[in-house]
């Protein structure tokens, strides 16, 4: 069903994209959108996107985008230029880099769970959304049954945090990466990291680490029923991405897989800077996009924009998303 509630609609032709479809959207006036949601990796402003995968529900809650400078180094072996080449062809405006942020939600029976939680509010005024786009897809972010982590970086997981460091979502179980956990955890880890990064590790250390409702699972294991990890290592020594099973429906939530589609989708040779051992990034990278794109496995990407899941296929040297309906 597509939810027009008393909102406005934006133009005849994007209603009737909306009406072509099967999933469920919501469509912003294009005033509040621009002031609230839209960006180029969300043109329509939508708040959230709604499908079916077997009997499970998934939701994907944009959280909001920020946009970066060109800088020489965010891909160590591509030129700016190439970057903008790469973003006009795919339709964007070249003059920063966008980046966005979509949380998966998926309700399996009676549970709903959520994978990845944000940047949190505070960041920027562009990004934490999340509970107010929640709440328009009629979800209640302080009723989960779990959130599970594909991985310890800032965008999808400072939004656990809330008041002195302690967990928003109360006693909501958190499932995170055994490899990812051991990682970010490690005394040790701390000097070996860039500078940079090591703010990470230290407020994981002094808060996440001591939490009792932080659960680990492992690689293969069942993060909650339904839901399986499968590791995909390389942005992260335990990047994580999960299976959700349903009847005979399978979603693959990628997390960082990939980062914006016109960055390393279409080029998936590209080594970004947040890819900790690029090598084994665009090994892992191809490898499980051969795989999904083989299995026509439904996907969702934490940096894809809206809607934020869809097909890939095969396109020339790299690949191409298609979204779902
Ligand atoms: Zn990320």
């Amino acid at each position: 069903m597509v939810h027009f509630n008393r909102r406005q609609v934006l133009s005849a032709a994007v209603a009737g994209a909306a009406f072509g479809i099967s999933g469920s959207l919501e469509i912003l006036p294009s005033a509040l959108a621009q002031a609230s949601a839209a960006s180029p990796l969300n043109p329509n402003g939508l708040k959230f996107h709604k499908f079916k995968i077997g009997d499970a529900e998934v939701f994907t809650i944009y959280e909001g985008a920020i946009w970066r400078e060109h800088a020489p180094g965010f891909v160590k072996n591509a030129s700016v230029d190439e970057i903008k080449a790469s973003l006009k062809s795919a339709g964007m405006a070249d003059d920063k880099v966008p980046n966005s942020y979509t949380v998966t939600v998926v309700k399996l029976g009676d549970r709903t769970v959520m994978l990845d939680a944000g940047n949190g509010a505070g960041r920027s005024p562009d990004v934490g959304l999340l509970h107010a786009n929640m709440k328009a897809a009629g979800l209640d972010p302080m009723r989960l049954n779990a959130i599970v982590v594909t991985h310890f970086h800032p965008d999808h997981i400072f939004g656990l945090y809330g008041n002195d460091d302690q967990p928003l979502y109360g006693e909501t179980e958190i499932v995170v990466p055994e490899a990812e956990y051991r990682y970010w955890t490690d005394p040790a880890v701390i000097e070996k990291l860039a500078e940079a990064r090591r703010g990470i590790a230290r407020r994981v250390q002094a808060s996440l680490q001591k939490w009792k409702t932080v659960r680990q699972v492992a690689d293969g294991a069942e993060a909650v029923p339904g839901i399986r990890a499968v590791a995909t290592p390389g942005h992260t020594p335990g990047h994580t991405s999960y299976r959700v099973t349903s009847g005979s429906g399978s979603l693959m939530v990628l997390g960082d897989l990939t980062s914006i589609p016109p960055v390393n989708l279409r080029n998936p040779g590209w080594h970004i800077a947040f890819d900790q051992d690029a090598v084994l990034a665009e090994a892992t990278r191809r490898k499980v996009l051969d795989e999904v794109v083989a299995s026509k496995t439904v996907c969702t990407g934490y940096h894809w924009g809206m809607p934020g899941a869809g097909t890939i296929a095969k396109d020339g040297n790299g690949y191409v998303l298609i979204p779902v309906a």
